[in-house]
């Protein structure tokens, strides 16, 4: 499919400009998609500046993509034409791999092919969804429920996700006390679902600002971590705390937020080591532990979850011009909750 117009990073730290570039031809299992949405995920924003390192640039981010089906492969079964679909941040994987075969494919070590940044099994560099069209084999393409709007499911694909998964695998519910720590575009997703799930859900925001937002996104409670009293008051009372927070911050202090056997789990990457202390583990038998995405037939569930309940990510919708001063209110933790691309601005 020649031609795809997309906004790419050309280097390192360089802003996000226009590209322009080849997708392959659909082949007999592929999904030919017309991208509609993409939201900006903070992982985005880690990748262009290389912060994990080895980036290969020209990169095209986005790995929240929400579009309309235009062409399937002859041996596709699943989609057609017209239909609205999703593209997370997997695109391919090995598929016989001990993870693979458990349908949790993010955890794929031999051959996981992820949006952009990664290498497809022809060995080529794959671009994201910050472009006007995508090809995806039916396998990697996702149902999105007809009652929900494109542009506030993009982020479904991976903040909803990537929530959803940790809330069920620790068992979020009715009787559960869950902490969301950062009311950004992961956490807002969280509040949303586990209160969807039936838990008791407080937020753990940097200040106050936030609290109104938060309340009626689902939150029981809110507290300001700027705030020591905050630490006392809600200490020993969770069974599950999930920090979306994209820096290093004091995990001392939030091991000793969990009550007896309760988990605290990683999914915002922290910049640099994170110290742990052992005691508060031992006495009270806690865990720390981490989290990435979902698997494709998990991604599927946590989509029709919404479906049923109604929810979509809070989203500020952008062109695709506006892309880079959208990274820079993201950094300063000023988005309420997650901008999403319009590629048909691409046009413009
Ligand atoms: P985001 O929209 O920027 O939200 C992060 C939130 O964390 C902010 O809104 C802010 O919330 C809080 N925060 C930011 N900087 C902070 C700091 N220095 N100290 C304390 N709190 C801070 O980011 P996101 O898109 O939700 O992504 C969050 C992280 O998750 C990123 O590291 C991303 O790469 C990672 N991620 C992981 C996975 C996975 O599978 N594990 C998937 C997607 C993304 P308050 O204003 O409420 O304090
Ligand atoms: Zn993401
Ligand atoms: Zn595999």
């Amino acid at each position: 499919m020649p031609n795809t117009k997309a906004y790419a990073t050309p280097a390192t730290k360089a802003p996000l400009a226009p590209f322009s570039f080849d997708r392959r031809q659909p082949g007999e299992h592929d999904v030919a998609i017309d991208i509609k949405f993409c939201g900006i995920c903070h992982t985005d924003i880690h990748q262009t500046s290389d912060q994990w390192g080895g980036g290969v640039f020209p990169m095209v981010p986005g790995h929240e993509i929400a579009g309309i089906v235009t062409a399937v492969g002859g041996k596709v079964t699943k989609f057609k034409p017209g239909q609205h679909v999703g593209v997370g941040c997997l695109v391919d994987s090995c598929r016989n791999c001990v993870d693979c075969k458990r349908g949790e494919e993010q955890f794929c070590g031999v051959q996981p092919v992820f949006t952009y940044n990664s290498l497809d099994k022809e060995g080529n560099n794959t671009y994201g969804g910050y472009s006007d069209k995508i090809v995806v084999d039916e396998n990697y393409v996702l149902r999105i429920p007809e009652n929900l709007p494109l542009d506030g499911s993009a982020p479904l694909l991976c903040a909803g996700i990537t929530l959803y998964s940790p809330l069920r695998h620790w068992g979020a519910g009715p009787g559960k006390k869950v902490g969301i720590i950062g009311l950004g575009g992961l956490g807002h997703m969280g509040v949303k679902l586990a209160h969807a799930m039936g838990a008791e859900v407080t937020v753990l925001s940097q200040s106050l600002k936030k609290q109104d937002d938060g309340k009626r996104l689902g939150a029981d409670h809110f507290y300001a971590t700027s705030d020591p009293e905050t630490f006392t008051t809600l200490k020993g009372q969770f069974d599950l705390i999930i920090n979306t927070v994209p820096a290093a911050n004091e995990w001392n202090q939030y091991v000793e937020l969990l009550t007896t056997n309760g988990s605290l789990v990683m999914v915002g990457v922290p910049d640099e080591p994170v110290a742990i202390a052992g005691f508060p583990l031992i006495i009270k038998r806690r865990s720390v532990a981490g989290s990435l995405i979902g698997g494709i037939a998990e991604t599927q569930e946590m989509l029709d979850f919404c479906g049923k309940h109604n929810i979509v990510s809070d989203i500020e919708v952008i062109s695709i011009q506006q892309v880079n001063a959208a990274y820079e209110r993201v950094l300063k933790s000023d988005v309420r909750y997650r901008f999403v691309i319009d590629c048909g601005t691409l046009n413009n």
